[in-house]
Order: structure tokens, then sequence, then C-alpha cells
């Protein structure tokens, strides 16, 4: 079965040409020109890639890529017009999986495509269902019912949600959960995650989500 590679693009013929460079690599597109669109589309087509262009008339690439990550792990490449860009997107860990600068080769585009479907063939399945977060507004719905989580706790579920099945110490969640330098201890991270288990429990008590691994660290997994 053929890949089918979203692109998000106002300029039409960009779009055109990049559908022209796909197809003849292989790869089924749909195009969508409107930011309005893409969310109702992406549940619709289940895309394997999106080509996110950042600038689109309806809603921004920023918005639509925030909003995707709350109920898909799709992989996505922000295309945007300014290279100085990349840097302050980066920084807002949209859960991106790669960056491409206009104005670009329709070949490079290919080979990138390539690449992140490579690197995303390699992960394990994410969870879906049960779970879902909603990124804006720290909220965290298990089976329908709000965990009513901390910024702090939704930020540790958010993240290990993201990366299912990979284990994190607490020097790394730690990294991620405080960005200034204050100084935390181990402790500190083992209470978030057991207050954070806590309440998952009491909406799913069969449900382990959050594993330890003895003296390790953390990991998402659904059963
Ligand atoms: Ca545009």
């Amino acid at each position: 079965m053929k890949a089918i590679i979203m692109i998000v693009e106002d300029e039409e013929k960009l779009a055109s040409l990049l559908r022209d460079y796909l197809n003849q690599s292989g790869f089924d597109s749909v195009w969508i020109a409107d930011g309005n669109q893409v969310l109702p589309r992406v549940r619709e087509a289940a895309p394997d890639l999106i080509l996110l262009d950042l600038m689109l008339p309806g809603r921004d690439g920023l918005e639509i890529c925030k909003e995707i990550r709350t109920f898909s792990e799709v992989p996505i490449i922000m295309i945007t017009a300014r290279v100085e860009e990349i840097d302050r997107l980066l920084g807002l860990e949209l859960g991106a999986d790669d960056y491409i600068c206009k104005p670009f080769s329709p070949r490079e585009v290919v080979a990138r495509v390539k690449t992140v479907l490579r690197r995303a063939g390699e992960h394990p399945a994410p969870p879906s269902g049960a779970l879902s977060l909603d990124v804006d507004k720290f909220r965290a719905l298990l089976h329908g019912q709000d965990l009513d989580l901390t910024a702090v706790e939704f930020k540790l579920l958010h993240f290990l949600y993201q990366n299912p099945g990979r284990i994190y110490s607490r020097g790394q969640l730690m990294d991620r959960i405080y960005s200034d330098q204050r100084v935390v201890s181990d402790r500190t991270i083992d209470s978030h995650i057991k207050k954070l288990r806590k309440k998952i429990a009491a909406v799913a008590p069969e449900e382990e989500l959050i594993h330890s691994i003895y003296g390790v660290g953390y990991k998402y997994e659904a059963e």
C-alpha cells in the first residue's frame, strides 16, 4: 500500500509541484489549502505523514501541529519561510519531526519524507483511545474522565506519552519538566509520578500506564 502524504500548503503552484514529485516517488498525496480543514481531514484520511506549512489562511501551522499531537503521532514536517524561525519552533517543542525551510527543492522534501517515515517505522505504534491530552488546557482525559492534573503532572504524562515504551531517567525527566535551573531532587520526580499514578488508578485501577523501571526511571506503556 502506498503511503499517504498530506500536503498542507496554500500556494497552489508549490503544492502541485510537491504532489508531482511525491507521486513520482511512489506516494499518494492529499492536498489541503485551508488551515481550518486540516484536523477533520487528518482524522478522515489518516495520512502517514503531513507536510505542514506554517503560514496558512484560517489557522496557522503552529496551532494545527499542537492540536494534531493531542490525538495523533503522525509524523509532521513543518515548512517555514524563514530559516531563523526554525530555532524558535524547536524551542516551542511542538512535536514536529522535522523542519524544512523555503525555498526548498522538491527532491530534498521527498528525501526528508522518506527519512522521517523510516524513522517513524522504527518505533512501536503509539497508544490510542483511552487517554487523550489537551496541551493548551493542560488537561488529560482517561476514558473520558478528567484526571485533574497539576501542570507538572501533566507535563510528565505528556512527555512520557509522546515516547511510549522509552525509558527515561529521573534526571532526564527533570530536565524536561523544569526549564529553569532550579535544583530539585530525584525525590521530586518520584513524588509527582506517584501522584500521577494515583490519579490514573482512581479512574482505571486495572490500567498501569506509567511504569517504573527499578533503578532506572520511568516509561509510558499502555497494555
Ligand atoms: Ca503559506
